[in-house]
């Protein structure tokens, strides 16, 4: 199941009506104060970093024009002596700048007047180092002073000091400060009397458009427009509508799309999964079936996914065509795996499932043309009942999954209904399952060889390579039973490596001693799924040292058939090496023989099933001889498996096949007895001119 999308954060009930209650031109107003707030603000702090040099210069200033104000005055009472005047002006300083005090100094450095009661006047060496650089002045406990010569350069005549202690900066500073807010202040009550009917007029067509989108019941479906007459007002409206039935148009597309299989336009599993839940909450009796089509991945590899995606719209049709002939009005179908549909039939009768199983079936195995391409499509089905086995939607889905996985192991019509019986069977499978992978690493599988014989001359030619399973109690379980379960499990890999093992290195200990017996392993298509397969056999070759040539790979028919390409890309390596390679249980996978013989193949293997049938079914030994006479004309070997008579071999030898397999000559053997056969073994011909 997909997350659930994050839900967005709900607002607080109460925030919602503090919003409701200022409307839209109060909170415009409201917005706009504070704007000019923050500006202020904004000022405030920006001020004083940008006025802190100006201060600084602004003192300097102030000390120096003193001085020079002073020295300027006084110049003419000191040319004439007159000290008792420069007195006057210096006491008198205080009251026109109550931050200013003033000394004068005769040319001597003497003191002769004097602002304030306090001596305030720094000491003499700080002042005539002060004259100095007189554009400098000298800040001491918060005071600048500042001095200037009274009279000429070539003539001094005096010193006149002039000090002030200036404002502080943050003084400054909460002055400007203070101002502003006065005048926001006032500004503000002056104004907003005014602002807020303003604001308010100006937004008059939002305000109004608010409240009837407001009053408007959700599932009102009718236009905001035909509700209004306002002029201003409706075209706004009118835009409202249509940008709301569009985005009510997306929201559906997107849900129809996040429920809909785009290749079938059935509801996805998700869909389908919700619907089984409310059906099985609703119907009396419901029928749930899954539809698993046989093989599907092939189809998409062989013909592509266009042809694929095209084949399962069609299957979809046919499913949909099926259900509404046999449950008119009561089924729902969806896609729910990517290549599984599932049914829902709210119907009460078995039989009526299964008409719908034997019609579905029956249409979707006929033959589609797609692209100018035959496809052809076959189908399992697993059913589970409400009524009968369970409740819950998962269970039902569960048993129906039970029921499709027996089914898929059936030969010819694959429809099984979920009984309980089923489900036992499904556990003992799985303790089977964890045995074999125990019994994998237990060193539990083991290689029996069966020989082969040369037909003309009798003499052993070589061996096959079958798996055993040696249970822990002695019992040897056969590999139909182990080979299916280890593929589904992906073991098959590691199986298929025990074996080869087994198999070179028994193969290397025949021929270090006699002359060359081949030896032949089975190989699973599954095998080749493992990107290690070629390079394991390489590696069991070199350290059995036996010579490639010796090995021969069987690769079934049907598997050979199933994916040409790929047993190519495979074998093509291994057989530039050396190794030889059979189509195992040759005439049982309805080849085409086109196909097959553009396959690196170097040896038949004629089915034991026609061996068998040879006296017995009158159509065999045709087959037979046309299958040696293909074989013939490709210049491949041939081995007839399953030779239990001497007539069999008789048969055999008469149709030019090269080589026979079977009980006549030794049923498989342990690798100990195999050794014993071999030293034993008497060369038995076929005859050539038997009845
Ligand atoms: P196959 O490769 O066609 O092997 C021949 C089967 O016929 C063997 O069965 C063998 O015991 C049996 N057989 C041989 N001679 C006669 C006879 O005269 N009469 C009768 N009735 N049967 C005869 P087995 O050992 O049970 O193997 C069955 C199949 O399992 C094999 O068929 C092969 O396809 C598969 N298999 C066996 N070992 C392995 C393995 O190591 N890996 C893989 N992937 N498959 C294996
Ligand atoms: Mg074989
Ligand atoms: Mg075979």
């Amino acid at each position: 199941m997909p997350a659930k999308a994050a839900k967005p954060q709900k607002e607080p009930a109460k925030k919602r009506a503090a919003r409701r209650s200022f409307g839209l031109a109060g909170r415009v107003t409201l917005l706009a104060i504070g704007a000019a707030v923050v500006a202020t603000l904004a000022q405030w702090i920006a001020t004083p970093i940008m006025a802190y040099g100006e201060v600084e210069h602004q003192r300097a200033l102030g000390a120096t024009t003193g001085a020079n104000v002073l020295a300027e005055i006084a110049t003419l009472d000191v040319e004439e002596g007159d000290w008792d005047e420069i007195r006057d002006l210096v006491d008198a300083l205080p009251l026109a700048l109550p931050e200013g005090r003033a000394a004068v100094f005769d040319a001597n450095w003497k003191l002769m007047a004097e602002s304030g009661s306090s001596r305030i006047v720094p000491s003499l060496a700080t002042l005539q180092d002060l004259l100095k650089t007189p554009q400098k002045v000298l800040t001491i406990d918060n005071r600048v002073f500042a001095i200037r010569t009274i009279g000429k350069p070539d003539r001094i005549l005096g010193y006149a000091v002039y000090s002030f202690t200036p404002r502080s900066a943050l003084g400054i500073w909460l002055g400007i400060v203070a101002l502003n807010a006065v005048v926001l202040l006032f500004a503000l009550a002056v104004l907003a009397p005014f602002l807020v009917p303003l604001a308010r007029r100006a937004l008059t067509p939002v305000i109004e458009l608010e409240r009837a989108i407001r009053k408007r019941d959700p599932r009102d479906k009718s236009r905001l427009a035909e509700a209004a007459d306002d002029r201003v007002l409706k075209p706004l409206l009118a835009a409202i509508d249509e940008v709301h039935e569009r985005s009510e148009a997306a929201m559906r597309r997107a849900l129809t799309m996040a429920y809909t299989d785009p290749v079938t336009r059935l509801p996805n599993r998700l869909r389908f999964v919700s619907k089984l839940e409310s059906a099985v909450a609703t119907e009396q009796s419901l029928y749930l079936v899954i539809c698993d089509l046989d093989r599907f991945r092939q189809v998409n590899m062989s013909f592509g996914p266009r042809v694929a995606d095209m084949a399962l719209a069609t299957v979809a049709e046919r499913l949909r065509a099926a259900a509404s002939r046999c449950t008119p009005n009561a089924f729902f179908i969806g896609r729910i795996g990517a290549d599984q549909f599932g049914v829902l039939l709210s119907i009460a009768e078995k039989s009526a499932v299964s008409e719908f199983l034997m019609t579905a079936e029956r249409a979707i195995s006929e033959s589609m043309l797609l692209e100018d391409q035959q496809v052809r499509i076959a189908a399992s089905f697993g059913v589970a009942h409400t009524a009968q086995d369970g409740a819950a939607a998962g269970d039902l889905l569960k048993q129906a999954e039970v029921a499709l996985k027996e089914a898929k192991g059936l030969p010819g019509a694959r429809r099984v209904f979920f009984d309980q019986s089923l489900l036992a069977k499904a556990r003992s499978k799985s303790t089977l399952e964890e045995e074999l992978r125990d019994g994998l690493d237990r060193g539990e599988f083991v290689a029996v060889f069966q020989p082969k014989v040369r037909l003309e001359t009798g003499e052993l030619v070589g061996a096959e390579a079958l798996a055993r399973w040696r249970r822990p109690d002695g019992a040897i379980v056969p590999p139909a039973v182990f080979v299916p379960i280890a593929e589904e499990l992906g073991l098959i890999s590691q199986l298929g490596k025990s074996v080869m093992r087994d198999a070179c290195f028994a193969a290397a200990g025949w021929n270090a001693t006699r002359n060359k017996l081949s030896i032949a392993v089975n190989v699973s298509p599954h095998q080749f799924d493992d990107p290690e397969f070629i390079s394991s056999v390489y590696q069991a070759l070199d350290d059995s040292g036996l010579a490639p040539g010796l090995l021969e790979l069987e690769i079934t028919e049907s598997a050979a058939v199933a994916d040409p390409d790929r047993v190519a890309r495979i074998m093509w390596p291994l057989r530039s090496r050396g190794v030889r390679l059979a189509i195992d249980d040759f005439g049982t996978g309805h080849s085409n023989f086109a196909s097959i013989t553009r396959l690196p193949f170097d040896v038949f293997k004629i089915d034991q099933q026609f061996v068998r049938a040879l006296s017995t079914d009158p159509h065999a030994p045709a087959i037979v001889e046309m299958i040696l006479a293909m074989a013939e004309a490709l210049g491949q070997e041939t081995v007839a498996e399953g030779v239990e008579t001497k007539e069999q071999a008789d048969f055999l030898l008469r149709r030019a096949c090269t080589i026979g397999q079977g009980y006549y000559y030794s049923p498989p053997l342990p690798a100990d007895e195999f050794d014993l056969f071999v030293r034993s073994w008497r060369p038995r011909p076929a005859d050539r001119f038997a009845a």
